[in-house]
């Protein structure tokens, strides 16, 4: 992509020119300015200036006038929510992955054009604001454009409007994939009932910059899974299509959208303004994510999308790898939430320990939702719930606003600490829920809470053996250990480690990943089975495998496990399940 960036009213003094190296919403640092070449720098008339490169990301140029013009172009060929990607359907624009911008001028006003290939009918689907023309837009401030990612192409477009109030905010859905317009129109009709029931948690929706709301996708064969949410608008990649994942990408849908309350503008301090430099560490990211994570299906079931079952399983998933998980005595919720810079999009090629030491924050601060809302329900007969936690933060953190590209009234965890603590009506309920399961390691009793909706949290596979998550991988050479063995589990205990490769298990050899598995389910917890297996330096060991009880639960329905569910029950999970219009 060709690229002209022309700064005007450029003051005395070495103007320095950034690539940026974080992106809103996304956590790991990037080298962006990897993809730019060509890198020319003129004055207002066209003369060259010179220009020094000072560091990976940046060039300098002393000496210049008012009006200085930099020319370059930009390689990109991934369409997901954080780079860019140009081929011949289209242009996926993620800003920071193609502009270039000037440290000091931050503040400026910004006009920007989209010129697309000659002969192309390609539109532009963006929330900058709209300018001239229909290639033309404007952004009020550098922190406005980098949030706005520009979707150039032939895609197609629906869209609904939602009286609220005062307003009536229009959500366009501009759709680049290889389905037909029937599956577009009933996608569209989905996507509505995901923001009407989201409004419903707020009370309200968030006053949208320019009246309007845009879900950008791109659902083609070659994109990547991905959402990520801005200001006014998200990003939603996949390489399924609304034909074959309907549900899946409705998923993303409600997670995104939840977004547009919950950290564009209920925002934690930590990520305001964000820095395009470096990366944005934040302790809130298990409220920020977690609690997007844990209404975005609650969201989806309260607007008929899924099933009661459907969402017991997914609550399953993760309150099985809270409670599974060696990481959770590790690191804290909060501090799981400030490896982000390492695990969100982040690539290296040496090995870490996360599988012992690292739990998605997206996970945890799910489960932590989950425990939340189901303790102020219990506590409070049903009359205090996270929506109204939620709802408090909007009013004070939220709502204050703020200019486009800004929020005025970011919060810290005390912050939330103190709104929980006015919703419940208990500071010592706020004080022990954060001191026990966001700033401890303890897990709730999903059990008891979960009974109180009808749900039956038990054993997934009662009376099994069980030597801790061991994960084997079969190669040339027989089956080996194929990840980190989890911290004081029975393999853990047998001295198992990665890649060791397992050669006879109670006495069978092993040939295959389903002789060790079976060889373990077999046995009851208590058993010691043998084993033999052979480090990766060649070394032979023989040890014994004590196993445990499977610890990994399933949650069901009352009514599936042949009981029937209590009036008060009943009652319970309506108000928390059910529709709320
Ligand atoms: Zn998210």
């Amino acid at each position: 992509m060709d690229v002209e960036v022309t700064f005007t009213g450029v003051p005395d003094g070495p103007l320095r020119l950034h690539m940026s190296r974080s992106s809103p919403g996304r956590y790991a640092l990037h080298q962006f300015a990897k993809n730019v070449f060509d890198l020319k720098v003129t004055d207002g008339a066209g003369a060259t200036l010179a220009v020094t490169h000072t560091r990976p990301e940046e060039w300098v140029v002393a000496t210049h006038g008012r009006t200085v013009a930099v020319s370059y172009r930009v390689f990109g060929d991934r369409v997901d929510g954080t780079y860019l990607g140009v081929d011949t359907g289209h242009a996926h624009i993620n800003m920071p992955a193609a502009l270039v911008w000037a440290v000091g001028l931050d503040r400026q006003p910004i006009d920007v054009r989209f010129e697309p290939p000659p002969g192309s009918n390609w539109r532009v689907a963006t929330q900058l604001f709209p300018g001239s023309d229909e290639h033309t837009f404007t952004a009020p401030n550098l922190q406005y454009l980098m949030d706005s990612p520009s979707e150039v192409g032939t895609f197609d477009l629906r869209s609904f409007t939602v009286p609220d109030g005062s307003r009536t905010p229009t959500f366009r859905l501009a759709v680049h994939h290889s389905g037909d317009g029937t599956e577009l129109d009933g996608f569209a009709r989905d996507v509505e009932k995901i923001v009407r029931e989201a409004r419903n948690v707020y009370g309200e929706f968030a006053p949208y910059d320019g009246g309007t709301y845009t879900f950008l996708a791109d659902y083609l064969p070659h994109a990547n899974m991905d959402g990520m949410e801005h200001r006014n608008s998200t990003v939603l990649t996949a390489s399924a299509s609304i034909r074959g994942s309907r549900l899946d990408l409705l998923d993303t849908v409600a997670h995104e959208f939840f977004h547009s309350w919950n950290v564009e503008r209920i925002r934690p301090r930590s990520l305001e303004p964000f820095n395009l430099d470096d990366v944005n560490m934040s302790g809130e990211l298990w409220l920020a994510e977690g609690f997007t994570s844990y209404f975005g299906p609650l969201v989806m079931r309260r607007a008929g999308l899924t099933t009661t079952r459907e969402l017991a399983q997914e609550l399953a998933r993760v309150v099985n790898a809270v409670l599974t998980s060696p990481g959770r005595g590790v690191r804290t919720a909060e501090e799981m939430s400030q490896q982000a810079p390492f695990t969100d999009a982040a690539t290296a090629i040496d090995r870490t320990s996360f599988e012992n030491t690292f739990i998605s924050y997206y996970t945890w601060g799910e489960a932590i939702g989950l425990a939340l809302d189901l303790s102020l329900r219990d506590r409070t007969s049903g009359k205090v719930s996270l929506d109204r936690f939620m709802r408090a933060m909007w009013e004070k953190f939220g709502k204050p606003g703020g200019e486009p590209g800004y929020v005025t009234t970011p919060y810290t965890i005390d912050d939330a600490k103190a709104v929980l603590a006015s919703v419940a009506g208990s500071q010592e309920f706020a004080q022990q829920f954060f001191a026990k399961y966001i700033q401890g390691h303890e897990a709730a009793d999903y059990a008891t809470l979960l009974a109180r909706a009808g749900l039956v949290l038990r054993p997934l596979n009662p009376g099994m053996g069980y030597a801790g998550g061991l994960q084997l991988t079969t190669g040339s050479d027989g089956v080996r250990v194929a990840t980190e063995v989890p911290f004081d589990s029975p393999a853990f205990a047998a001295g198992l480690e990665r890649e060791d490769r397992m050669l006879s298990i109670g006495g069978a050899a092993v040939t295959t990943e389903s002789t060790v598995r079976e060889a373990i389910a077999r046995r009851k917890p208590g058993d010691e089975v043998p084993i033999v297996f052979e480090r990766r330096a060649g070394e032979r060991v023989t040890a014994r495998l004590k196993l445990v009880a499977d610890p990994r639960v399933e949650i069901v329905t009352v009514e599936e496990t042949g009981k029937t569910l209590t009036a008060a029950q009943r009652t319970f999970r309506r108000a928390w399940l059910g529709s709320e219009r």
